[in-house]
């Protein structure tokens, strides 16, 4: 990383400007459980930005919509970083569009918690479009900059939609809308600025390019033999998966690829598939109707008794999983970001991951991992196999992939964003940071 950028970055001690921020994630809880169908990468973020900024000594609260009636008003995730439940619409699950209609009752009801409280808020950071809206409409009540990251662009999925049911108008309309009345919209690659820019017709000195971050205390290399005892996994070649279940993770590519690759082997030789993420039901003895379907699909391909469905897992046993595995898949078709395969390369697990969205700048091909085209069960099954029939690319891999994955250590990009944040408060608008560098290094 260049003398320029690491001077831009470094770590600072607290905000005399930026004292309490206020985060928004209408849609889906920062403490909700990982790797169920719609709770995964952004949760994790806006969680971890929330503590980095405490550990800074920042008070944040993040503010989401109950979708239960249980959940007490206020959590804390750290000591000065709240969780706190707001009432708008019905106290339960409701679909994701729907919610749409509910965003003017929860903003005002967001002041509200700020007048009861006593609390006044010198940023507002909203994640996803339907937050995106709910900050704008809060500008009634606070007169504060907002900055707003989507995590993933409804055009884009779109895009790569296939069959599965495509985004809404509404959803566009607000994207659009977005990049005009927020004052900055985050980035988190070099690919997706451009899109805000040229599709979305944004305003090039409004974006900014900054990388989610990754805990690299908790992801970081261990025994692989010791992992795998620890989950009890055999000593076979392992290959992993761990993500939500969704149409844009691949998962289709990724069977039809292992249905292949466990072919080209003697059985006694032959991968296991460990698959994370999804719900199992009956206390493990069945599948959530998420997961249910891709255990039919696989056998169907008759590699059944080649996977191994774990359900999703809390995040502070995947290092052993990453540790366990001899190769990470992600197949996806489309990631903002993909902070799997950082993880798992934080972990020295290679991966094979698709051309596709962020991983083609977190991914250091021939280095870190391999790239795939998307969809090409035969490409992403032929570097699989590349990386477990080759024990010498490996071990230099598993070196790579560390390496690779360190340029993303919440220590740069934590300060990063409060540095924008203090620029904001202080009137400054345009050009205000990129943090590009970071994938070039
Ligand atoms: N995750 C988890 N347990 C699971 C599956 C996923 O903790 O069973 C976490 C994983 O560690 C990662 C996040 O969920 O931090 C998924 O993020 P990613 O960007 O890879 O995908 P997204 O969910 O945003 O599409």
């Amino acid at each position: 990383m260049s003398v320029v950028v690491a001077e831009r970055l470094r770590p600072r001690v607290a905000s005399q400007r930026v004292e309490r921020i206020a985060m928004l994630t209408v849609h889906t809880s920062p403490v909700a459980t990982l790797g169920s169908r719609d709770a995964g990468g952004l949760n994790v973020h806006v969680r971890e930005l929330a503590r980095q900024f405490d550990a800074i000594g920042v008070d944040v609260d993040i503010f989401t919509r109950r979708s239960d009636p249980v959940t007490p008003e206020i959590q804390h995730i750290s000591p000065r970083a709240r969780v706190v439940t707001i009432d708008a619409g019905p106290p339960a699950e409701v679909f994701k569009d729907d919610i749409f209609c509910y965003l003017p009752e929860f903003s005002s009801e967001v002041a509200l918690f700020s007048l009861r409280d006593g609390v006044r808020y010198d940023i507002i950071h909203s994640h996803y479009w339907l937050s995106g809206w709910a900050a704008h409409l809060l500008r009634r009540y606070w007169n504060v900059p907002v900055v707003h990251t989507f995590h993933t662009l409804a055009h884009l999925k779109n895009a790569v939609a296939g069959s599965s049911r495509p985004e809404s108008v509404m959803r566009l309309q607000v994207e659009r809308r977005l990049v005009d009345i927020v004052d900055t919209v985050i980035a988190p690659n070099p690919d997706e600025r451009a899109e805000l820019v040229w599709r979305l017709g944004g305003n090039n000195a409004n974006i900014c390019t900054i990388p989610p971050g990754i805990d690299l205390d908790l992801f970081t290399p261990r025994d692989a033999h010791v992992a795998r005892r620890k989950l009890g996994l055999p000593e076979r070649p392992l290959v992993l998966f761990v993500g939500r279940i969704d149409a844009v993770k691949g998962i289709d590519t990724l069977l039809d690829a292992f249905a292949a690759l466990v072919r080209t082997y003697a059985p006694e030789e032959s991968p296991l598939l460990v698959f994370v993420g999804g719900s199992l039901a009956d206390n493990g003895n069945g599948f959530g109707d998420d997961l249910q379907p891709v255990v039919t699909r696989a056998e169907e391909l008759g590699i059944r008794d080649n996977v191994l469905f774990r359900g999703s897992a809390p995040q502070e046993l995947l290092p052993d999983y990453y540790a366990a595995a001899t190769v990470g898949a992600v197949p996806s078709r489309y990631e903002s970001f993909g902070l799997v395969a950082v993880e798992a390369m934080a972990c020295g697990l290679p991966v094979v991951a698709s051309r596709a969205g962020g991983l083609k700048f977190t991914v250091d091909d021939e280095v870190s991992g391999l790239l795939v085209h998307p969809s090409d069960p035969k490409a992403l099954a032929d570097g699989l196999r590349r990386i477990i029939d080759n024990p010498g690319l490996r071990a230099s891999m598993q070196v790579g992939a560390r390496q690779t994955a360190i340029r993303f250590s919440w220590q740069a990009i934590a300060p990063a964003m409060l540095n924008l944040y203090e620029r904001l408060v202080e009137g400054e608008r345009g050009d205000l940071c990129c943090l590009g560098e970071i994938y070039a290094s």
